[in-house]
């Protein structure tokens, strides 16, 4: 579409108020551009913080034993920013981080949804039956020296039992990991591969 002309008027008052009105108007337009662009950018942010708590609250939620449907959405926990799922295998005891980014699974899902397709492998051998890992949470893989050091600052200061899993989703979670030769593995085994249900391998 080519930009509509714009016929100024002939006679000198009409010219000048015309002239003034495209100058305040050319401003009020750019003003507008920018706070669209403020407002989708906190939006957004807001939208983070909201798949954030999403995240948390599906945490705490399995820590306490609830049920672990519902759960975040794999691309609402990818934009969250929290890409690693960590199960534990209620057969050896071994617990496995899952990455999200990397699994081949519908991103609209729910995480909870990935279950019935991991299995440990150790177990597989050694007993010949798939046993499913129970999902433990969503952890940032990268959750900055802040909510390390408040995490161990809650740890050891007053009301330290109510924040244990607090301290095991964020300042231990590095710690506790058994070395990686000894971790089982969980294998993502999607039910079909077909081109239409392939999601995008990465959600950035
Ligand atoms: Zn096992």
């Amino acid at each position: 579409m080519s930009p509509r002309v714009i016929q100024m008027p002939l006679s000198g008052g009409d010219r000048k108020h015309f002239a003034r009105e495209l100058r305040r108007v050319e401003s009020l337009h750019a003003e507008f551009v920018k706070r669209v662009d403020a407002a989708y950018a906190a939006a957004k942010d807001q939208l983070r913080l909201a798949h954030r708590l999403e995240c948390e609250e599906w945490n705490a939620r399995l820590f306490l034993g609830g049920d672990e449907a519902p759960s975040p959405a794999l691309a609402d926990a990818i934009d969250a920013g929290a890409t690693l799922l960590k199960v534990k295998c209620n057969a050896c005891r071994a617990t496995r981080r899952v990455d999200l980014t990397h699994v081949i699974w519908p991103r609209k899902n729910q995480v909870h949804t990935l279950r019935p397709k991991l299995f440990c492998e150790p177990c597989k051998v050694t007993t010949d039956h798939k046993v499913r890992p129970m999902p433990v949470g969503l952890f940032d893989p990268n959750p900055g020296p802040e909510a390390t050091a408040k995490a161990v600052r809650r740890r050891n200061g007053p009301g330290a039992s109510r924040i244990l899993y607090r301290c095991l989703t964020a300042a231990r979670f590095e710690q506790s990991e058994r070395p990686r030769s000894m971790q089982p593995h969980f294998l993502e085994r999607p039910a079909t591969r077909s081109r239409g249900n392939m999601p995008r391998r990465s959600c950035s």
